[in-house]
C-alpha cells in the first residue's frame, strides 16, 4: 500500500464517519428538544430511526429507549405500548451508519426537574472527558476524570459499563474506555481510530453495577454456519445480507416475515449459537441511571468529536 492510497483510503473513512456522526448528532438533537410524554417506546425507536433513513444513513443498531433503573440494550417490541410518563428517566441511545462506519451517540430526557441534576452530571463528565481526551494517552485517565467529575456532583458511576472502540461493521470493537479509574491494564488511544465515550450515572444509594435483565429484543449474527432447515438458512441469509454484525430487532424484520415466524426462526437460531440476544441491562440496587455518549476521533494533533 502505497501512502497515497493510505491516506486516500483514510479520507474517504472520516468522510464517511463525519457523515454518520452529523446525521447521530442532528437526530439526538431532535429527540432531545421533542416532548415525549405519552409517546410510546415504538413511536420513538420508529421515528428515531427513520429520521436517520431519511437523511440517507442507516441505523447501526436498534434505537435503545431504556427507561428509569434500565441502563441500556431495551429497544421497542413490534406492538410495545410501553409509554412515558413525566416521572420517567429515558436514555435515548442512538447509533447511525455510513458504509458501516458508525457515529454511537446518547442523550437522557426527563421531565420532572428532581433528575436534573443526576442527567447533568452524565453529560459533564463526558463533556469533561472529551477535554482531556487525546491521541496516545491511557484510557485509564478518562476514567478517572469521569469518576471524579461525577462523585464531585454527589453521584456514582456504573462501573461495569464503559465507552469503546469502533470498527467498520463493529460497535464493540474489543478497546474498553473504562468509567471509572482502573489499576493496571489499559491501553493508549490510537491516532485516527474512532471511540465512543459514555458515562453511566446513577444515584448514590444504587449499587454503581448494572445485572442482566430476563427481556431481550436486540440480536446479533454471531456465525453464519448453516443449520440444515433451508427455510431457517435463508432467513439467516437474508439478516446478514441487510445487518451483517450489526444489531437487529424484531420489528425489523416485519416488512418480510410474519411476527411468529420471525420469532421462531430466531428462536432456533439463538439455540444454535448462530444468533446472541443481549439482555437488557439494570442497575443493581433497582435505581435510576443517566447516561452521556459522544463519538471522536483522535488525531495527533486535534480530536474530531464526530456527534458534536
Ligand atoms: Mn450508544
Ligand atoms: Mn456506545
Amino acid at each position: 500500500i502505497t501512502y497515497f492510497n493510505k491516506f486516500y483510503h483514510m479520507n474517504l473513512l472520516l468522510d464517511c464517519y463525519q457523515k454518520a456522526g452529523k446525521i447521530a448528532a442532528e437526530v439526538r438533537e431532535g429527540a432531545r428538544k421533542k416532548c415525549h410524554i405519552g409517546s410510546t417506546l415504538f413511536q420513538i425507536c420508529e421515528s428515531i430511526e427513520s429520521e436517520i433513513r431519511k437523511r440517507g444513513a442507516a441505523p447501526a443498531f436498534p434505537v435503545n429507549v431504556s427507561l428509569n433503573d434500565i441502563a441500556a440494550h431495551y429497544t421497542a417490541e413490534p406492538d410495545d405500548n410501553i409509554a412515558v410518563n413525566d416521572t420517567d428517566v429515558l436514555k435515548i441511545d442512538i447509533g447511525v451508519h455510513v458504509q458501516g462506519y458508525i457515529a454511537d451517540t446518547a442523550v437522557t430526557v426527563c421531565y420532572d426537574p428532581k433528575y436534573d441534576t443526576l442527567v447533568r452530571s452524565a453529560e459533564v463528565a463526558l463533556s469533561e472527558a472529551i477535554r482531556v481526551a487525546k491521541a496516545n494517552m491511557k484510557a485509564s485517565d478518562i476514567g478517572r476524570v469521569i469518576e471524579t467529575t461525577i462523585s464531585k456532583q454527589g453521584f456514582r458511576p456504573i462501573q461495569n459499563l464503559s465507552g469503546h472502540s469502533l470498527e467498520q461493521y463493529t460497535i464493540h470493537a474489543g478497546r474498553s474506555i473504562p468509567n471509572i479509574w482502573t489499576i493496571g491494564s489499559s491501553f493508549n488511544l490510537a491516532p485516527n481510530q474512532a471511540y465512543a465515550i459514555e458515562p453511566f450515572v446513577t444515584t448514590k444509594d444504587g449499587q454503581g453495577v448494572v445485572h442482566e435483565g430476563k427481556i431481550r429484543n436486540i440480536f446479533g449474527i454471531t456465525s453464519r454456519k448453516p443449520t440444515k432447515d433451508k427455510e431457517v438458512d435463508e432467513f439467516l441469509a437474508d439478516v446478514w445480507n441487510r445487518f451483517k454484525t450489526l444489531p437487529f430487532a424484531l420489528r425489523w424484520l416485519l416488512d418480510k416475515y410474519e411476527e411468529k415466524k420471525a420469532r421462531q426462526y430466531i428462536e432456533i437460531l439463538i439455540k444454535r449459537r448462530n444468533v446472541h440476544a443481549y439482555p437488557i441491562l439494570v442497575e443493581g440496587n433497582r435505581k435510576i441511571v443517566a447516561q452521556a455518549e459522544h463519538t471522536f476521533i483522535p488525531s495527533d494533533s486535534f480530536i474530531d468529536i464526530i456527534t458534536l
